[in-house]
């Protein structure tokens, strides 16, 4: 596979800049192998910084993309698109949490600095490894098998049986209950266990 590196660092307004260098990761991780390019932006998740990493992929025919911005949870999908948009595999992608882990948690900014470069090379380390993935979307029957009939099997029963599907509840004992059949009184309510 062919490697052609983009590197994006957010400074999400001051939340990351302020502790991290975020001009000096760039360039570090211009240096890199398999890095063509890498740059900063202010809001990396805006829709100019959206457009920004569809046009790089485009117009540096890039390969892999790192992001280096907040914790996946908030915006994995959303670069995940923006690379798909560039016309890349949306796998081709990694980011890279340097607001949440490393920002927000320390104070000397060299320090973090430093770390921030740490997360990025490992970001382009790993996505150089990636693979192009497709989603595929198969039938499945929307019923279920729980194995075991203590608290946590009986709960989970419930859950999906409330939810409106079908369970089967499997126990190896002649009765449900588990554990706490054989406990008499539960603190602090000191409520019958059965
Ligand atoms: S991508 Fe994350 S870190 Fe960057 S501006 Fe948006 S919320 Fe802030």
């Amino acid at each position: 596979m062919k490697k052609r590196v983009g590197v994006f660092v957010c400074q999400c307004g001051t939340n990351i800049e302020a502790n991290v260098d975020t001009e000096k990761v760039a360039e570090y991780a211009r240096n890199l192998p398999g890095v063509v390019y890498s740059t900063t932006y202010k809001y990396m998740c805006s829709d100019p910084g959206q457009e920004m990493i569809r046009n790089a992929v485009k117009e540096q025919q890039l390969q892999q993309v790192v992001v280096a911005s907040c914790s996946p949870r908030m915006h994995e999908n959303t670069f995940r698109r923006a690379v798909e948009a560039g016309g890349l595999n949306g796998y081709l992608f990694e980011m890279v949490n340097i607001r949440e882990q490393d920002s927000w948690v320390h104070h000397d900014r060299g320090e973090a600095t430093r770390k921030a470069m740490d997360l990025v090379r490992m970001g382009v380390m790993k996505v150089l490894k990636n693979k192009p993935l497709n989603i595929s979307t198969i039938p499945i029957t929307k019923k279920a098998l729980v194995v075991g009939g203590g608290i946590a099997g009986m709960q989970t029963a419930l859950d999906i049986a409330e939810a409106g599907h079908p369970v089967i509840l499997v126990e190896k004992e002649a009765s449900i209950g588990g554990k706490m059949t054989q406990i008499d009184k539960t603190f602090p309510t000191m409520d019958c266990a059965a």
